[in-house]
């Protein structure tokens, strides 16, 4: 190295010494005759001090973000000029030699975090190299390396052995739209990246090898949202011989070692457990935010004989519900609020959004005319309704009015927090399963039933009958770990029998006989060959990391993320290609198809 210590290192110990720095120039100062240079590595700032003479010329010419490599002593500062701010700030180093590897262009934005955030992303992201250098976003990356260490060494310990699988796999269109590559020695025909290591974990679990785990690059060609990039990590694994008991205690073991190493944080465990039915009812959710309450309450009965026709129709449905949310303290909210939360509504099916606002002890609405003064007292007891508070109504199908109110009430929260009357911390860490799946759910476009999880999740086994009479009501044996309102993962104890597997395919998802055989052929025949019970489960990785560092875009923990649209801007691409690479790959675009 030609470097004698990091950006970080030197203490009032170190005086006199000869040392040798390398870096960035973050900052430069010419004071009284005396130019000082912040010098920044990854580890952090010296102050540098170049007095009069050839140095210093050299030191006042240079830019920002420029490379140098000083030699200099080490001198203690007076104790009005220490910077508490900084490690090293009760020291400076006295330039005596000053080498410039590289000189900086002119910077397309600054630097500094408060400027630098307000810049487009766009622009960060095509500059990403410049943009991962502030010691921030470096920090984001170390933060990352060090979740990364201690999810190994706990994986690890408990003898799991890191295998790599294929990402050349085969198309299996059941899940997320894929991505696609086109087979040069196979003309015509096509592999898929692989949308998770599912199969090929399982595989290896009839392989005999009992605890697998990878941080396994998955790549889903979806609409990319704050939380979703087409290429992500995730923490993969699998295990034989285990029950959901096990997992849980294993994935609780991981995090809070994870949590303890990175943050210092100890994190209870085991974790409180809340069945996809409770959440649902509670949350409107199968992902609760538990940090804030404004549970959702059901009213059905009460509206039973309303004289309000669109409630009482709702509660004498066989299958809905009237239910409703009170946003304490959100009855101010202003009229593009209230339609912006009428058309999440709306997104989410309902066709209004019955409301109630109370304000100078006035029940402000167009549907409470319609109610009686029971009704009036029940709402009021049942909904804990005060001065300021806005209630907000749903009347329909149970699933549709959960989904409304799970949104309306994510929104409220929003509206309530951006007014600074309710407080999310983001260093408050609500974990929690979510168990009891529905095995599967039934889709009223295509008019069958699709899996919930994947089709590989085992049914809970006592209703297993219930497969052949009522699909619908048989629960999974999946788990979801959520943080905060945040999936973080989720998995399954799986179906090692081929021939509740090739039933589930068949007769529930109603995937053609020689459809399975041609995408799962090979699964369900290597199960006839001693397939182990076996269960896993995939932790999304950046996600973890995003939470750890408190952001709300995976993008940030990423070193290299595609922007909104898919684009790498840094590099470009996706990009187009030459006419000579698509005829080696026996690939014609529908450009030139019509100019043929
Ligand atoms: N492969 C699943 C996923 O990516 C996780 C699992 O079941 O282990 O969501």
């Amino acid at each position: 190295m030609n470097r004698t210590h990091t950006c970080n290192a030197l203490r009032p110990a170190d005086a006199g010494q000869t040392v040798t720095l390398v870096g960035w120039v973050d900052t430069k100062r010419d004071l009284g005759g005396v130019t000082f240079i912040d010098l920044r590595d990854r580890e952090g700032l010296t102050q540098v001090v170049f007095n009069p003479g050839a140095n210093q010329e050299v030191a006042q010419r240079l830019k920002t973000e420029s490379v140098i490599q000083i030699t200099g002593k080490v001198t203690a500062r007076s104790a009005e000029t220490v910077n508490p701010k900084l490690g090293t700030g009760a020291v400076e180093v006295l330039a005596a030699t000053i080498e410039v590897h590289n000189v900086c262009a002119d910077l397309p934005f600054p630097m500094d975090d408060d400027k630098a955030d307000k810049v487009n992303e766009d622009l960060r992201l095509e500059y990403r190299f410049l943009d991962l250098r502030r010691p921030r976003n470096i920090g984001l990356l170390k933060l990352r390396a060090k979740a990364a260490r201690a999810i190994r060494a706990e994986l690890d310990g408990q003898d799991f052995l890191e295998i790599e699988t294929p990402t050349l796999f085969k198309s299996t269109p059941e899940g997320a739209r894929e991505f696609l590559v086109p087979s040069r020695t196979n003309p015509g025909e096509f592999y898929a990246l692989t949308q998770s290591p599912q199969q090929y974990k399982q595989m290896l679990m009839v392989a005999g090898v009992e605890r697998y785990y990878q941080m396994a690059r998955c790549y889903r060609d979806e609409d990319l949202r704050a939380d979703r990039q087409p290429e992500f990590t995730q923490v993969d694994l699998e295990m034989s011989f285990i029950d959901r008991e096990d997992m849980y205690k294993l994935i609780e073991g991981i995090l809070k070692r994870t949590w303890k190493e990175t943050l210092g944080v100890d994190i209870p465990t085991p974790f409180p457990r809340m069945s996809y039915q409770e959440a649902m009812d509670r949350f409107g959710i199968d992902k609760p935010d538990t940090r804030f309450a404004m549970e959702i309450q059901d009213l059905t009965g009460l509206f039973k004989n309303s004289a309000f026709k669109v409630f009482q129709g709702a509660a004498n449905t066989p299958g809905s519900v009237v239910r409703a949310i009170n946003a304490k303290g959100l009855a101010d909210l202003t009229q593009g609020e209230l339609t912006n939360l009428e058309t999440i509504a709306k997104s989410q099916g309902a066709k209004g959004l019955a409301f109630i606002k109370v304000e100078g002890g006035e029940w402000k609405s167009p549907i409470t005319k319609f109610f009686s003064e029971e009704e009036k007292a029940a709402l009021k007891a049942t909904l804990k309704i005060e001065d300021g508070d806005i209630i907000f109504f749903a009347a329909a199908p149970w699933e549709q009015a959960s989904n409304v109110l799970g949104r309306i009430r994510l929104e409220s929260a929003a509206l309530l927090k951006a007014k600074g009357r309710l407080s999310l911390p983001t260093d408050q860490y609500n974990f929690l399963w979510v168990i009891e799946f529905p095995l599967m759910l039934w889709d009223e476009e295509e008019k069958r039933y699709l899996s919930a999880h994947h089709p590989f999740t085992a049914p809970v086994k006592e209703d297993e009958p219930l497969l052949a009479t009522d699909p619908a009501k048989v629960r999974g044996q999946h788990y979801d770990i959520v943080l905060n309102g945040v999936e973080l993962g989720g998995g399954s104890i799986r179906i090692h029998n081929p021939a509740v597997q090739k039933r589930v395919f068949e007769d529930i998802l109603k995937i053609p006989q020689d459809m399975v055989e041609s995408r799962f052929g090979y699964m369900l025949k290597a199960f006839a060959y001693g397939a182990p019970p076996h269960g896993g489960i995939a932790l999304g990785f950046d996600r973890v990391v995003a939470m750890l560092a408190g952001r709300s875009s995976i993008r940030d923990i990423l070193a290299f993320p595609k922007n909104q649209n898919g684009r790498d801007l840094m590099a470009d691409c996706p990009s187009p290609v030459t006419p000579k690479q698509l005829r080696d790959l026996r690939i014609r675009t529908v450009e030139e198809e019509k100019k043929a």
